[in-house]
């Protein structure tokens, strides 16, 4: 394919495909390159909004590390580390909202198209960077998915920093008054627990101590570069003040990521549980390998998983899902998609930059 460019756009995709026929007469530059597929990142909203300080989001970084060259899996990841050690961030590693014993327990996932590799940590305590251990289990172990306390000391045999804590004032702040609105219930009746802890979640979310996006929250960022490598990467906090050992989505292939090198990549955020029960990343993915667009392959997994949420307590009056849930969607072509449950954002970046876009919902309006 041949694409007029302008010096702007040439800038970034000369870098990323290495094959440019150049006017070299030119005065205002009529640039003419060979290309295969538009290099793109998607990710959830927060790829496009926390900085940690420094002057580039996630999508930014991960865009112009992947169209200088840098493997597109490592690209996407520190895309995500940003949001991971930015302590705004109450969804996503350091800062991230703790369980109900105010413990912060990560979870995260990785996988490689070109490689066929996938690497995934689950109740990862005391490191700020969970992306960073599940690519370590991907690169240095025979196995996809490490869990619970060991990973921790894995970790630590790779040179990791463990901290203590990874509260910071807020997250820990906000787990206190929690605590305090939920303790006297505590263990009695789990079903009863959790109802209650929901409510007093949903209260302090209206009383303007949690963000309304953090209650669930995540980062999945994924990237396809100009040759058509895709890599993805997801990283999460996990819902708030789970019961401690909750595992969500994030960590769980085919759910919260699925990257198939020749197909496409697919990631979530929101409600893990529904994501588990129908592995709506794998699900995407197999239905743009039969040919649909990303858009319309997670449009289906919606549909699934709408189609499998039956219990009252999980459904609102109109009978549809009480809950958000969206996917992060690339292609082998560089198409992309972001799609929810309800209206909601995603981020991208292309040549032409950063953007924050809406995504497409399967309902109108707010669960
Ligand atoms: N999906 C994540 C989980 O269930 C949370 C989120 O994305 O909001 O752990």
């Amino acid at each position: 394919m041949s694409r007029k460019l302008s010096r702007r756009n040439f800038v970034v995709s000369s870098a990323a495909t290495g094959m440019m026929i150049s006017n070299s007469s030119a005065k205002a530059p009529t640039l003419w390159i060979q290309r295969g597929v538009k290099p793109v990142v998607v990710s959830s909203s927060n790829g496009n909004r926390f900085k940690n300080g420094g002057d580039a989001t996630c999508v930014v970084t991960a865009f112009k590390m992947m169209t200088q060259g840098a493997d597109v899996l490592d690209a996407v990841i520190a895309g995500v580390n940003i949001v991971e050690l930015d302590p705004e961030d109450t969804s996503v590693g350091y800062g991230g909202l703790p369980n109900a014993d105010g413990v912060v327990q990560l979870d995260s996932s990785c996988m490689h198209g070109p490689k066929k590799r996938a690497g995934a940590v689950a109740c990862v305590e005391g490191v700020r960077t969970p992306s960073l251990v599940a690519k370590a289990v991907l690169e240095q172990t025979d196995h996809h998915l490490l869990v619970g306390k060991d990973v921790q000391q894995f970790a630590r045999n790779l040179g990791f920093k463990i901290e203590d804590d990874l509260n910071t004032d807020r997250s820990r702040k906000a787990w206190l008054e929690w605590k305090r609105r939920t303790d006297s219930e505590h263990y009695l009746d789990p079903q009863k627990r959790s109802e209650i802890g929901m409510a007093k979640t949903m209260e302090m979310v209206n009383e303007g101590w949690i963000d309304p996006q953090h209650v669930f929250g995540t980062i999945n960022c994924n990237g396809v570069n100009a040759k058509g490598e895709i890599c993805g990467v997801t990283t999460t906090s996990g819902l708030a003040f789970k019961i401690p050992g909750r595992v969500g989505d994030s960590p769980i292939l085919g759910a919260g990521l699925y990257v198939d090198g020749e197909v496409g990549a697919a990631g979530s955020t929101g409600r893990g549980e529904a994501n588990l029960f129908n592995l709506c990343s794998f699900l995407i993915v197999e239905n743009m390998r039969r040919g649909l667009h990303p858009k319309d392959a997670g449009m289906e997994a919606l549909k699934r998983i709408k189609a499998n949420t039956i219990e009252k307590r999980l459904l609102n009056n109109k009978g549809n899902p009480n809950f958000g849930i969206n996917f992060y969607i690339v292609n082998a072509k560089g198409e992309y998609a972001g799609v929810s449950m309800y209206e909601s954002k995603y981020a991208v970046c292309t040549e032409n930059g950063p953007q924050t876009l809406d995504t497409e919902p399967l309902f109108k309006g707010k669960p």
